[in-house]
């Protein structure tokens, strides 16, 4: 067996146990919430789960193009000053799990601005979006293209910050487990630590598909940080609204992989004028 195919099975079954894990919480958590019929999965959300599963099949079989792309980047970053692993040695560790939080939560707010500004990121990003049937699985639903451009950077955020690895990737797998919840179709709100840590309310209203919904809620762990600049927006329940958006591919695995090229053959062939203003949709 090749060392890539090993790597690959550990890595799915690392993820199936995530899986099986959030799945055993978010049910138990819905049936206390909303009682036995909540947990009946229709049509279109077997077919939205089939997809996001197919996703974490593709994903992680083309997961070295993001391990590549980060080594090439943080291989080139020793060069830049920053701030050396030892600094945080003394640091108790509950300030030093809460700065690394912030730290990766920071960066990844600016990466996910960028990526609803920016016409040529949005196509990538969008594939995340495109779930109309929000569900705890949706968390797994993105484009690898996606990942190869933003973990590398959140990689070098962590590196200039002085983090370590082996930190920094536990604390993303304690992300992944609370990106299941806020993905979840429990429509909770923290109550008064709503601006603490986010909750699945706050982060279904950034798939809201409504005008006045759009571009806000960028952070994925600490809400402070839209209420920092100005992105913040729950009005109150999320729960039965659409999401998604115009264009989507929909529930179909093949289309969702091809949207982005799609979309950037679109846009190559749209006049300037026209670009800037499919841009101010997104
Ligand atoms: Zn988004
Ligand atoms: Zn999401």
């Amino acid at each position: 067996m090749t060392d890539y195919l090993r790597y690959f099975l550990i890595l799915l079954s690392s993820k199936a146990a995530l899986i099986s894990m959030g799945f055993v919480v978010i049910t138990a958590l819905a049936w206390l919430k909303y009682g036995a019929g909540s947990l009946s999965w229709g049509g279109r959300l077997r077919r939205s789960g089939a997809v996001n599963v197919g996703l974490v099949i593709f994903n992680g079989a083309t997961l070295g193009l993001v391990l590549y792309a980060t080594t090439v980047l943080l291989h080139l970053m020793q060069a830049v000053p920053h701030v050396p692993e030892g600094f945080w040695l003394g640091v108790p560790w509950i300030i030093q799990a809460f700065a690394a939080l912030f730290i990766l939560d920071f960066t990844n707010y600016w990466l996910h601005r960028w990526a609803h500004a920016n016409a040529w990121f949005w196509p990538l990003h969008a594939v995340h979006h495109s779930d109309t049937d929000l569900h705890f699985l949706s968390s797994q639903r993105a484009h690898i293209l996606e990942w190869v451009v933003t973990m590398p950077l959140v990689a070098g955020a962590a590196f200039l910050c002085g983090l370590s690895v082996e930190g920094v990737a536990f604390l993303i797998l304690i992300r992944e487990l609370h990106q299941f919840y806020v993905h979840s179709r429990l429509d909770w709100s923290h109550g008064r630590l709503r601006h603490v840590i986010a909750d699945p309310r706050f982060h279904r209203w950034h798939h809201v598909d409504l005008p006045e919904a759009h571009n806000k809620n960028f952070s994925l762990f600490f809400p402070f940080i839209d209420m920092a600049f100005g992105t913040y927006y729950v009005p109150g329940p999320a729960k039965g609204l659409a999401t998604g958006f115009e264009d989507n591919p929909g529930d179909r695995l093949v289309p969702l992989l091809l949207y982005p090229f799609r979309s950037w053959a679109k846009l190559a062939s749209a006049p300037r004028r026209k670009r800037s203003s499919m841009q101010a949709m997104d």
